[in-house]
């Protein structure tokens, strides 16, 4: 059960009323086409910047692209928003209070966008921003992370048509009730994606301050590169593992609806040429698609964030995984990686892993329901441990490749605690002392160091 596999993830599952979303066809970046740019908030991040941004998509605009840009909030102003309110107010869940959460945090996105019209127009390219509820972009009524159910693309269309840039506040949305709603920390990237959908754009840009998706984190691994494509599953466990670049769900939102999604720097000078840009970055593909690279291992990730429990010496027999993992579900306590061992005289150990956060929680949970029922008081709990996965498509048709990682693991001497796989990755649960030495020996095994030949 990992916990960002794909096929967990709730799917979108409102009917998009007003908008279809159909297979997209290749951008080819000299035609003109409806492009959807997005811009972070470090992008955002200064009335300079904005101006830079402006100028970047003025330069698409004036090559004849219809152009909806999805800005972010200016870097920090979400967080000084919500500072804001913790001052005046003690957190709660209260749904009242959720509701003025979203009433202040999506002024953020409001000051972007009215900036970035404002910028826009200086340089002479007509524009008009719009909040998500003009659009309106409906969402349901979960304050503070809230889901997309429709786009009406109408008054977008007749503003493109009127030959205006369009500028959507990210982020935000409004509820049937007409109560205005946010998406989540990081929700602009899905409301760029989701606005790519509902106007069939030919492709969604992300301009982010990495220059694209990186075989593993450069931080780790100096030799890390820059992948040209990677597919949309193959960036959801990615993501999911701490190469933070995306909000997982415009990912997901991404498949789903097979939006063309581009993730690049937003660092470059705003006049580079455009075909040199348009093709920059790393472009998140289907499956099937030809521009696929052909290594079989995409990337390494890791993550430090879990913590693992063992319950020793319980009975083998039916159910226990059920009364061991229920009583912790039902704490709304998620856990990834599993394993049971072999049996000794009736008795086995259980394992698993859930988040470092959650760790004290579940001991808790475990010595409270579980230990007085299943005759073991042994509970026990590591928290500096790591996980290290392979990742690729490739895996679906290729063998071995689970072998050699575990080979690769050996030779330096690193023991593995947990194994769990997917059809495209494969995770080891590790000593997290050993986290760097197998990341990079991992990159090195499966040749990500060296250039796609
Ligand atoms: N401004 C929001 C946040 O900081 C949304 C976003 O930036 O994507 O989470
Ligand atoms: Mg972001």
């Amino acid at each position: 059960m990992p916990r960002y596999n794909p096929w967990f993830i709730t799917p979108w599952s409102a009917p998009w009323a007003d908008v279809s979303f159909g297979v997209q066809q290749s951008f080819i970046p000299t035609q003109m086409a409806l492009i959807v740019h997005k811009y972070g908030g470090t992008s955002m991040g200064s009335t300079e910047r904005i101006r830079n941004v402006a100028r970047r998509v003025a330069k698409w605009a004036r090559a004849g692209n219809q152009m909806v840009v999805v800005p972010s909030a200016m870097s920090g102003e979400t967080n000084r928003l919500l500072g804001l309110a913790k001052e005046v107010s003690p957190a709660g869940s209260d749904p009242a209070m959720q509701r003025e959460l979203d009433m202040l945090a999506a002024t953020g996105e409001q000051v972007s966008v009215g900036l970035l019209a404002l910028a826009l127009q200086a340089e002479g390219v007509p524009a008009i921003s719009f909040t998500g509820w003009q659009v309106p972009v409906r969402t349901n009524n979960a304050y503070t992370k809230a889901r997309i159910e429709s786009i009406d693309d109408q008054r977008v269309r007749a503003e493109l048509d009127a030959g205006k840039v369009v500028i959507i506040a990210g982020f935000q949305g409004i509820d049937n009730d007409g109560h205005i709603t946010t998406l989540g920390r990081g929700g602009s990237d899905t409301s760029a994606v989701a606005v790519a959908a509902a106007l069939k754009a030919a492709e969604c840009l992300i301009f982010t301050d990495v220059d694209g998706v990186y075989t593993t984190d450069p931080r780790v691994v100096p030799e890390a590169r820059r992948l040209a494509t990677v597919t949309f599953e193959e960036m959801l466990e990615m993501a999911s593992m701490g190469s933070k670049i995306l909000q997982i769900r415009s990912v997901e939102f991404a498949g789903k609806y097979q939006v063309p999604l581009r993730v690049l720097s937003s660092f470059t000078p705003w006049d580079i040429p455009l075909a040199q840009e348009a093709v920059s970055g790393t472009l998140i593909t289907f499956e099937g698609d030809e521009t696929m690279e052909s290594a079989v291992v995409s990337g390494i990730a890791f993550n430090r964030d879990e913590a693992k429990i063992s319950v020793l010496g319980v009975p083998d027999r039916p159910g226990i995984a059920y009364q061991i993992l229920g009583a912790v579900a039902d704490a709304n306590i998620e856990v990834d990686v599993i394993i049971q061992n072999v049996s000794h005289d009736g008795k086995t150990d259980f394992s698993f892993t859930v988040h470092r956060n959650d760790y004290a929680r579940t001991i808790d949970v475990l010595k409270a329901k579980v230990v007085p029922t299943l005759g073991t008081d042994r509970v026990e709990g590591d928290t500096r441990i790591c996980k290290v996965s392979i990742v690729g498509i490739g895996m679906r048709s290729h063998v071995g490749i689970a072998s050699k990682m575990f080979r690769a693991l050996s030779e330096e001497g690193i023991n593995i605690q947990m194994i769990s796989t997917s059809e495209i990755k494969t995770s080891v649960v590790i000593d997290e002392k050993y986290m760097e030495l197998a990341v990079r020996a991992l990159h090195r095994a499966f040749d990500l160091d060296q250039p796609i030949g």
